[in-house]
């Protein structure tokens, strides 16, 4: 059962403010880096960052798209920060991550769309930081097989990019990207023996049917690990929330992609594409 409604009871956030989610921010600021976390207002700051669990976002806080979910800002990016990869790994060795999460803007105004920094910072967390596993969700380099190689190549052990929703609603709210174009990055990065990983948001006007098809496309495109959750709708100026989708469809959902033989599969109000990352690679060992 579905309901557009206010926001529920079950989607209440806990405030961030433990020592642990302060002393957590201090070393990103300190080492002027970005979270998704916080960039993106993602609702789970509190619970992972006081688990010592946080996505780092590379390549800047500016993105040369506009997708009308996200809150990550838009415009023309700053010049590339290439000490940004040793900040990133000493950080992550400062905080003593078992796991680590990295994402990036698109930059589109990139020749390499930022392949060579992503490649630096994969290989330089790992030689500063030997027992962490890495999971990387990348955007989609426009489709480029030589430079999402160049990201795969760097070693991390799960490479994700995100379908966002449906292939009908794709176009309504994601600039430049698409839904074919997707389907082929997770292809592209299962073909070369890396674990692929995605996911999307619900409640954006999006059918049952729809989600199970989306479902469909990324176990047949090879993807192993799979993420829903609600979208929020992060200020006035974005996209609207259709629906708040209860927890009973969520687990439904959970079911159903097991059921088209997905592996390992986060389903839940409060679930973003990070949330409980450091599970997934458990699952898969
Ligand atoms: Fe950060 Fe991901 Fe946790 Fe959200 S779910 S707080 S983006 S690690
Ligand atoms: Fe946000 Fe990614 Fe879209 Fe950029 S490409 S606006 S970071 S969702």
């Amino acid at each position: 059962m579905k309901i557009k409604a206010r926001k529920p009871d079950w989607l209440k956030i806990q405030l961030p403010n433990t020592s642990d989610y302060k002393w957590m921010n201090q070393v990103i600021r300190d080492n002027k880096l970005h979270t998704i976390c916080t960039s993106g207002k993602c609702p789970n700051a509190a619970e992972c960052w006081g688990a010592g669990t946080a996505t780092f976002m590379i390549l800047g806080d500016i993105c040369t798209r506009a997708c009308k979910f996200c809150n990550v800002k838009t415009g023309k990016p700053l010049a590339v920060d290439v000490k940004e990869p040793f900040r990133i790994a000493r950080s992550i060795q400062i905080m003593k991550l078992k796991h680590a999460v990295i994402t990036s803007v698109d930059r589109d105004d990139l020749e390499d769309g930022g392949a060579d920094i992503w490649q630096q910072t994969i290989l330089k967390v790992k030689e500063m930081n030997p027992e962490t596993t890495q999971e990387v969700l990348i955007p989609d380099f426009n489709g480029l097989h030589h430079l999402i190689k160049k990201v795969i190549d760097a070693g991390p052990e799960v490479v994700s990019h995100n379908l966002e929703t449906v292939r009908r609603i794709t176009p309504l709210v994601r600039t430049r990207a698409k839904y074919d174009l997707s389907l082929e990055v997770l292809k592209y990065i299962a073909q070369n023996g890396v674990v692929a990983k995605t996911g999307i948001m619900v409640g954006l006007g999006e059918t049952e049917e729809e989600v199970i098809e989306t479902m469909q496309d990324a176990f047949n495109a090879g993807v192993k690990v799979f993420t829903i959750g609600q979208y929020l709708q992060p200020s006035k100026e974005h996209m609207e929330v259709s629906e708040y989708v209860t927890p009973e469809q969520f687990a439904r959902y959970e079911q159903l992609s097991l059921e088209i033989g997905l592996k390992f599969v986060e389903s839940g109000p409060m679930v973003r594409s990070s949330y409980h990352a450091e599970k997934h690679i458990n699952a898969l060992k």
